[in-house]
């Protein structure tokens, strides 16, 4: 097995901000593995404030061995092995692990949706996301994608209220909230929240900061409309946590160190009887494949990626009726041209 990787600068639409960051471009590190003819590709998107890099996931990179790997790959044995090398450093995790996934499926001859036990026809609509922006930017971008069915909106500042308006002024179409632990009082939330349930508003990322648990659970038990952890919950270990805090988990292959952790993350979410969004970074084909292939196992996605970026450098998947298609082509689907 051979492991090869290219460093890629991927370009955004639109300046990114969120409450506590703005951005233009986002590091991916672009990994191949090749054996017996096939190449499985993978991808790790390092948005900054996660504190990984190009320099640190070359530096992981060349502490990996991917020689040692025997397919079928016992995934269990290689996420351990790839944590025994550094314990952070998820999302290079997370591009070898989706490598993997890839080039399992092109040596078993199957999509990764059916190894993971996924059915396409259970797909959910995908939500796409809008910053924190001047009102004319908001409207260009909604307009910039009649294709999409839920608009998802980054709120944690002063004006939430005007922003929302404005969203309103031009659409009607349903709601995803994102607050990015930007809120401070539980009671003023819980006041906005009923408001923003008036406004079509369909659930909420992470209100509170993800360490203030009773303030997140407060919110949890009173809110109308479910909670969801996402910088809360990262890895395997963190669901167990989510019980009782939130109404449900946002999973990310890139916090999740790949498929395989994000499957156990959402089995183990199903049996505490947690809802799950999956969620993206600002990834390319590769990666929002590879979260696809999850994705009708879950109640929402959010697997904007492809859609809010200028220079993916691989064909852009299938987008209907606001859902990313599935196809029957081995691994995760990706056409790399
Ligand atoms: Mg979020």
């Amino acid at each position: 097995m051979q492991l090869t990787y290219q460093p890629y600068e991927l370009l955004l639409k639109h300046t990114f901000t969120i409450a506590k960051f703005s951005r233009n471009s986002t590091p991916l590190m672009l990994v191949q593995i090749g054996h017996e003819g096939h190449i499985g590709y993978g991808e790790a998107s390092m948005v900054p404030y996660m504190g990984e890099s190009h320099q640190t996931a070359v530096e992981f990179l060349n502490k990996v061995d991917v020689s040692q790997f025997q397919y079928p790959f016992n995934y269990g044995e290689i996420i351990s092995y790839l944590d025994s090398i550094a314990p952070d450093n998820p999302a290079i995790k997370a591009a070898i692990d989706i490598a993997l996934h890839d080039l399992d499926g092109k040596l078993s001859g199957l999509p990764c949706w059916q190894m993971l036990g996924s059915n396409p026809a259970l797909m959910p609509v995908t939500s796409y996301t809008v910053g924190i922006d001047a009102k004319e930017v908001i409207i260009q971008k909604i307009n910039e994608a009649p294709e999409v069915k839920v608009i998802k909106v980054k709120l944690g500042r002063d004006t939430d209220k005007e922003l929302i308006q404005t969203i309103r002024s031009v659409t009607d179409r349903p709601l995803y909230v994102d607050a990015n632990q930007g809120w401070t009082d539980r009671k003023q939330s819980l006041d906005f929240i009923y408001w923003l349930q008036e406004q079509g508003v369909k659930l909420i990322e992470q209100p509170m900061l993800k360490t203030d648990i009773d303030g997140n659970a407060w919110i949890t038990e009173h809110s109308p409309i479910p909670i969801i952890g996402d910088e809360a919950v990262q890895r395997f270990a963190d669901v167990e946590k989510a019980g009782g805090v939130y109404h449900g988990i946002n999973i990310k292959l890139m916090k999740s160190a790949g498929m395989h952790e994000a499957k156990r993350m959402l089995d183990k979410a199903r049996e505490l009887g947690l809802k799950v969004l999956i969620g993206c970074m600002s990834e390319t084909s590769c990666a929002t494949l590879a979260a696809a292939a999850l994705a009708p196992q879950c109640d929402w996605a959010d697997l904007d990626g492809p859609l809010l970026v200028t220079n993916n450098p691989y064909k852009k998947p299938v987008f209907a009726n606001g859902k990313w298609e599935l196809n029957n082509v081995p691994g995760i689907g990706l056409d790399a041209g």
